[in-house]
């Protein structure tokens, strides 16, 4: 007997071992082995047992062991990934990978977890960073993080470390603060922390009294939608419905009232959400429907073992609903009924390293394979989802008005072109804004300001030369983090200490320019000194706990304002936040060579407006910008979804951009730049060759937008096609398929001096 296996590798192509007697009754199809590949033993995955061997007796190699009591895969996720790699034009291997979160593969089964805390009580901490004796940065970072951080986890089984001192997971840590694993093993050794293991035993909810909820009466729009659903959940068929609901429109209930309908079947339900969605607020709602034994959750939060234990509950079925992020829709679910992709138009759900895939296409396929419901909710449904209704392949349910018949808020844009203050810069917020917010705090209301980039300034740049401060690595500027008191690039997470003087000329004064989150949580301390306000932007919001924190703050009245980045425009639900004010929504509007960026401008106005009026007090919202004429500005503030995407569709016909076509982009990526150039060139010569009689059309070679990253020069080459047919024949072609695997090939004999990735529908093209 001979197996096939693949490996995750960048190269699509199976590999045949010969089983040896003894493994013959243990190993099946869709289990894991180790096995010799080039000079070491690698993890492969058995995709077929065969009785015969097109390479020749004496070269094939045996198994050496299997890994697996039982297949990882069934019969359906083999064909998924196998449809993946070809779509996405990865190897089998590579999509396998991504479907198992990295925990199981590990074999953790969730019981014992790597934890760090403090070694002495907090006092002594700080007294240490403050102390004579210098950390590194990296190792002050991590001190300070465990600090900040406030979270003790019940110790029952670790008497010997201090209760009440913050503990957090080894993995979250790292994960976190994207460090290597020295800087905590160095406190470890200087006995500042303390590494241990303990005992797992995951509940999400551990620490959450719930009260439950009935379902509400449907409105006549909800009740139709429900009837859709339940009718092809009764057929037991593959239905896609795309449910266009205005925020606040109770689309979260149709979901709940479909899952409930799904359970009576005896069905599973896998729900995605952005991960910035992934709220307590969400949790709770479907928490307050359903016994918390039938959700397993599975968030980035998460570390890798309580990951593996969730997956295990989902798979022996005693999880009945998932709810997660992107790779949620790999949940292995033995009887799926219905998928739910809630904000289906958010970038989130596209994974942007190999296997380069959108959730969005995955549901569809796993809910074909298992004559399941796929419903993708929105208030702002992509053009391409809005594009496939059209055409009849999803069926367009809409929810045109919120619950309770509340309006929706009026939006008041705010020229900011006319607004100089004293110093003759643009303030950052207009005296309309000001008065706006001194009069809903007089009434006890609450406010929510939102802004799209975090730190505190974002460029500092000198005024004598005029050379902007960029990250070595990156060319990207360096945004001013004043809570640090450091530089940082967003990009590669970089920190220096704030430079004294211009690099390029000497001058000893920087400027300090543009606006971050932090700047405007210190001019709104200054204007409203009796007030408590709250930050939410990835800076702060380090934990989940930190971030429920804050959300119960802003539930029980606490803050009177909170400022925040995308973070604040999803999911949240405060109906006595009757102020949005939005203080810039400009920023992807000024990025060339991305053509979805007056969509993203309109999805960003529409949802931050829709975190107010959600209460009987109403709500406005006061939106600051220097494109006040521009479309997705107007439209987005009179909430016009389908004026919107007719205008944006015609843009997107007229340049064949997708919905019209479909997009590959080919990314090369190298330390060297001539090389980086010589291969990018090569693919696009081979390309050009092949396409004349193929409806495809080549754009490129061109350094990307982001042109530097981590050290890291990047080239890429943009394909339009008519059709996916058209793309796969060039791509698959048999020339053009040899030269991309030389490349590969060369990329890999040369220890990766260059990497080429092929991102289909990519969703971003920086
Ligand atoms: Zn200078
Ligand atoms: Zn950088």
């Amino acid at each position: 007997m001979y197996a096939e296996i693949v490996f995750p590798i960048p190269l699509n192509k199976k590999f045949h071992y010969s089983v040896p007697s003894e493994l013959t009754s243990r190993l099946q199809v869709g289990m894991r082995v180790l096995a010799q590949f080039g000079t070491r033993l690698q993890t492969g995955y058995c995709i077929g047992l065969v009785t015969h061997s097109p390479i020749a007796e004496e070269k094939v190699k045996p198994i050496e062991a299997v890994i697996d009591n039982e297949p990882m895969f069934d019969e359906k996720m083999l064909t998924l990934t196998r449809w993946m790699a070809e779509y996405y034009f990865c190897s089998w291997g590579q999509a396998l990978e991504a479907v198992v979160p990295s925990g199981v593969r590990k074999q953790m089964t969730g019981q014992h977890e790597l934890m760090v805390t403090l070694a002495m009580p907090r006092e002594k901490i700080q007294a240490e960073i403050k102390s004579a004796t210098k950390l590194p940065p990296q190792q002050a970072r991590v001190l300070k993080f465990l600090l900040d951080s406030d979270i003790s986890v019940p110790l029952r089984d670790s008497p010997d470390v201090h209760r009440g001192l913050p503990t957090l997971s080894y993995q979250e840590v790292l994960n976190r603060l994207k460090i290597s694993p020295a800087p905590v093993d160095a406190l470890r050794r200087k006995k500042l922390l303390k590494v241990f293991r303990r005992t797992l035993d995951y509940d999400p909810f551990l620490d959450t009294s719930i009260p439950h909820t009935s379902p509400f009466t449907p409105t006549p729009e909800q009740a139709h939608a429900l009837e859709i659903i339940k009718q092809s959940l009764d057929r037991n068929e593959f239905k896609a419905v795309l449910l266009h609901g205005i925020t606040g429109s109770g689309k979260t209930e149709v979901y709940l009232q479909a899952i409930e309908y799904l359970l009576s079947q005896g069905r599973q339900a896998i729900i995605l959400v952005p991960e910035i969605a992934l709220t307590p607020q969400t949790i709770f709602r479907f928490r307050s429907r359903f016994d918390s034994n039938q959700i397993a959750i599975l968030h980035s939060y998460l570390s890798e073992g309580p990951r593996a234990q969730q997956w295990h509950k989902i798979r022996d079925g005693t999880a009945k609903i998932v709810i997660g992020a992107r790779s949620a829709v790999f949940a292995p679910t033995t009887k799926l009924g219905l998928i739910v992709i809630d904000e289906e138009h958010e970038p989130s759900f596209k994974q942007e390293n190999v296997p380069m895939y959108h959730a969005r296409d995955i549901a569809q396929m796993r809910a074909r394979q298992e004559n399941a419901v796929l419903i993708l909710g929105s208030a702002t449904p992509s053009l391409e989802s809005f594009y496939k209704a059209s055409a009849g392949e999803y069926t367009r349910i809409e929810l045109p008005y919120r619950i309770e018949q509340r309006p929706l808020p009026p939006v008041e844009i705010i020229d900011l072109t006319h607004e100089i203050s004293p110093k003759n810069s643009h303030p950052v917020l207009s005296k309309k804004m000001e008065l706006a917010i001194s009069e809903e705090l007089a009434q006890g209301n609450q406010i929510i300001l939102f802004l799209n980039r975090r730190g505190f300034a974002t460029l500092i740049i000198c005024p004598r030369c005029g050379a902007i401060i960029r990250c070595p690595r990156c060319q990207v500027a360096f945004t001013y983090h004043k809570e640090l008191n450091q530089v940082l690039c967003h990009y590669c997470n970089e920190t220096h200490p704030p430079p004294t003087v211009c690099p390029e000329c000497g001058h000893p004064q920087l400027k300090y320019r543009g606006t971050g989150t932090e700047k405007v949580e210190e001019l709104i301390k200054r204007l409203f000194k009796e007030y408590q306000i709250a930050r939410m932007d990835s800076d702060i919001m380090t934990t989940y706990r930190a971030y429920k924190k804050t959300l119960s703050a802003l539930d029980t009245g606490k803050v009177n304002i909170l400022i925040g980045t995308q973070m604040v425009a999803k999911g949240l639900d405060f109906p006595n936040v009757t102020l949005v004010g939005i203080i810039s929504s400009d920023t992807a509007l000024y990025l060339t060579g991305d053509f979805r960026s007056a969509e993203r401008t309109f999805q960003l106005v529409t949802h931050v407006a829709g975190r107010t009026g959600r209460g009987p007090k109403g709500g406005r919202v006061l939106l600051q910008t220097f494109k006040p004429n521009h479309y997705s500005i107007r439209y987005g503030s009179t909430h016009d979804y389908l004026a919107f995407a007719r205008e944006e569709l015609k843009h997107r016909q007229e340049l064949n951009y997708p919905p019209f076509s479909q997009l590959l982009r080919i990314l090369v990526e190298g330390r060297d730049i001539e090389k980086v150039k010589t291969a990018i060139t090569k693919i696009s010569d081979r390309l050009t060759k092949q396409i004349t009689r193929l409806p495809v059309e080549l754009l490129g070679p061109a350094p990307a937008p982001l042109a530097k990253i981590k050290g890291k020069h990047r080239w890429h080459l943009l394909i339009k096609s008519k059709d996916i047919a058209s793309l796969q024949a060039l791509l698959y072609n048999e020339t053009t398929a040899d030269s991309l695997k030389q490349l590969t090939k060369e990329f890999v004999s040369s220890s990766r001096a260059i990497k080429i990735s092929l991102d289909m529908e990519p969703v971003s093209l920086l």
